[in-house]
């Protein structure tokens, strides 16, 4: 999709505030750092639309981006910052389970990972919880520029196996300065949004 109109519809911390156009949403979740902002700036192409991590793990809502007027990405606060404390992850914990278990607008949720490292035990929460729930997943190994060609095959084998990968999920390797695999993610976000 070429995307000219975005807007930050809402930074939602209830239920209450969701949007209520009813178009599809596909929500992005990760680690703090992990590249989501990059991602959706890279998607919308913009340089520095969503904000990139100068504090990590600092904005604790719920940001309904609005694409295109059809579309939302949901950029879900990134989890295992460890500088918050007991309580504020606790709050952040029940913000995002209520959206990702009743939001029946999520069309598809992108996984964000780091492709330099094999996936850490949070991120294998993650998807497990996602499972679970039965929520069509894009892993989106990130920042792959950073690897050696030579060396991409063996990451996706080795994301495949730690996952637990299931036939409907899918898996790109994602840079969001050599922009690959920008094409392949529109192509999974438009299909889940029924484009
Ligand atoms: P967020 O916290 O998940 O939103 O992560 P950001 O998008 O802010 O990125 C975190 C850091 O990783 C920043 O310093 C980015 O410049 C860097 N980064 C993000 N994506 C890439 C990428 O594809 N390649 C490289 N080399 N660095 C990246």
């Amino acid at each position: 999709m070429e995307v000219h109109n975005v807007s930050l519809k809402i930074s939602a911390v209830k239920k209450e505030q969701y949007p209520t156009e009813g178009y599809p949403e596909i929500a992005l979740v990760g680690r703090s750092n992990v590249g989501k902002s990059s991602l959706v700036n890279t998607l919308i192409n913009r340089r520095s639309y969503a904000r990139t991590s100068s504090q990590p793990g600092k904005t604790q809502t719920l940001n309904f981006y609005e694409v295109e007027n059809q579309l939302y990405f949901v950029d879900v606060p990134g989890y295992g910052y460890a500088r918050v404390s007991k309580k504020e992850r606790q709050k952040w914990g029940k913000m995002i389970e209520e959206y990702l278990t009743q939001r029946e607008k999520i069309h598809g949720v992108v996984v964000l990972i780091d492709g330099r490292h094999t996936p850490m035990q949070l991120d294998l929460q993650m998807i497990n919880f996602l499972h679970y729930y039965e929520l069509p997943l894009l892993i989106v190994a990130t920042k792959v520029d950073k690897v050696p060609r030579s060396k991409w095959n063996k990451i996706e084998k080795e994301i495949r196996q730690k996952i637990e990968f299931k036939k409907q999920d899918h898996l790109v390797l994602f840079s969001a300065v050599a922009k690959t695999g920008v094409n392949e993610i529109w192509k999974w976000i438009e299909k889940r949004a029924d484009f």
